[in-house]
């Protein structure tokens, strides 16, 4: 936490999506020093297998499809979602919520649209932020710069693109990540505003 963070007064949950091509991993990570207030991150669980160099409790919570499958039926998931229709599931485990609470912050989902749906409704106070590529030519040059996927990957990711645009709406907030530095501030002003701090 940098030094300008303050501690909000009042617990929210903050719920951040974007389509893959928005640019919202290199968006979270600053977003996550240069807050105004202080964000704890969630740290889902899934059920798909590291990348290299994610480190187990840190990226995520790791886990094989019989023990999700245990711990969604002992109900200790706020959310879960079958994320692309890949078979891997992700799910935000309550105690992770908790958790930001205890540290006094603001719990931090960065999660897909159907389990941003499911949060609204459980914390119909949530500040739900939908980032928006810059325009579509951009985000199909981003997922083409990935080089390691076929062209029917990226048809289908572009289609799942669309679809979760279409769902923006949804959201308190839309913000086109056009500049990285003006996103910072836009999503850091509609933080201040609901934390009641905008001067
Ligand atoms: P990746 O596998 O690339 O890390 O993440 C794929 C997608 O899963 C991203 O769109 C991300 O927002 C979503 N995701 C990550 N964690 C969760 C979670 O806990 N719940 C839901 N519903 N989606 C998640």
């Amino acid at each position: 936490m940098s030094s300008a963070q303050v501690l909000p007064n009042r617990f929210r949950v903050v719920v951040l999506s974007g389509p893959s091509g928005s640019g919202k991993t290199t968006v979270v990570e600053r977003l996550l020093e240069a807050a105004p207030l202080r964000l704890v991150k969630s740290i889902s669980a899934t059920t798909r297998a590291p990348r290299n160099g994610e480190v187990d409790g840190e990226s995520y919570y790791f886990l094989s499809p019989q023990e999700f499958a245990e711990r969604k039926a002992r109900e200790e998931f706020l959310e879960t979602a079958e994320v692309f229709g890949a078979g891997y599931w992700y799910g935000t485990l309550k105690t992770e919520v908790d958790r930001a609470q205890r540290m006094g912050g603001w719990s931090f989902l960065e999660i897909d649209v159907q389990g941003a749906l499911r949060v609204m409704e459980l914390y119909p106070d949530a500040v739900t932020i939908f980032l928006h590529p810059p325009s579509m030519e951009e985000c199909e040059r981003r997922l083409r710069s990935r080089a390691s996927e076929s062209e029917e990957a990226v048809q289908k990711r572009l289609r799942q693109v669309q679809e979760e645009i279409g769902q923006s709406g949804r959201y308190r907030y839309q913000v086109i990540n056009d500049r990285l530095d003006d996103t910072i501030a836009e999503i850091s002003r509609i933080l201040r505003r609901e934390a009641g701090t905008a001067d």
